[in-house]
């Protein structure tokens, strides 16, 4: 097995499938000559800056004609169990290159697979990841804060947008968004996936508004618009005294 040496963010990976089978081709003329391909990683987009989101890691495994390529294709081998074995055994590995940060190995499988299921894993992760974020930013505990989610629409419904407030404040200080993946659509019960997720991150206050949201944006830059408790589109932005690096400039 041999890897790409780069954590790729997903506005870095190829784009459609030349792109991706060319690099699919580097990648496999890497391994048949044993070595790992090396990646410039001044020649990739730069990736944009999110509380949090997925890093890919890449590998071409050669196995005989016939034979599994994953633990988890044996018939002694299940997905659950190789989980379990490649959080404990590989997880450690990707410490030194994501100091700080809290992270969530999910498990090895097919390119495209593995994609879509990343796509899926990262929206509970996001949630998660912000009430850590808004814990620690804040120096509040969890029950401190509170969040509005609401459903977003343009014809149909598109996504669901998580504000976050304090709890003594109406001002929305960070938005999540949650995508709508594969054939969900509104009768895909999101709301109540995600309100039991917040709920579960101990937070203060749950507020589900079941008002139809506008699907909008920022007309400056583009990020999109969060409900606040009053459930009108506000822009998520930290209190003026607070806007460091990861705050809005307007
Ligand atoms: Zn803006």
């Amino acid at each position: 097995m041999h890897f790409a040496d780069y954590l790729y963010s997903p506005d870095q990976l190829p784009q459609g499938y030349a792109e991706t089978r060319a690099f699919a081709e580097d990648l496999w003329n890497a391994a048949a000559a044993g070595r790992d391909m090396k990646v410039d990683a001044r020649r990739l987009p730069e990736s944009q800056v999110f509380v949090s989101d997925v890093r890919y890691l890449m590998a071409a495994v050669q196995v005989p004609a016939g034979r599994p390529v994953f633990r988890w294709n044996e018939a002694d081998g299940g997905r659950p169990a190789s989980l379990a074995a490649w959080r404990e055994q590989g997880g450690p590995n990707f410490q030194g290159l994501l100091t700080g940060c809290a992270y969530e190995v999910l498990l090895p499988d097919a390119y495209f697979a593995a994609w879509r299921q990343a796509d899926r894993d990262t929206r509970p992760f996001a949630l998660r990841a912000a009430v850590e974020y808004l814990k620690t930013l804040f120096n509040e505990p969890a029950n401190r804060i509170r969040a509005v989610a609401a459903p977003y629409y343009e014809h149909w419904l598109e996504e669901w947008r998580i504000g976050f407030t304090l709890a003594n404040s109406d001002e929305v200080v960070h938005g999540v968004t949650w995508p709508l993946l594969g054939h969900e659509d509104e009768n895909a019960d999101l709301g109540a996936e995600i309100e039991a997720l917040l709920k579960s991150t101990g937070i203060g206050e749950v507020r589900m508004l079941d008002t139809r949201m506008p699907l909008e944006y920022c007309e400056d830059c583009g990020a999109p618009l969060f409900p606040n408790p009053d459930g009108e589109n506000v822009h998520a932005e930290l209190p003026e005294d607070m806007q460091g690096t990861p705050a809005q400039l307007h």
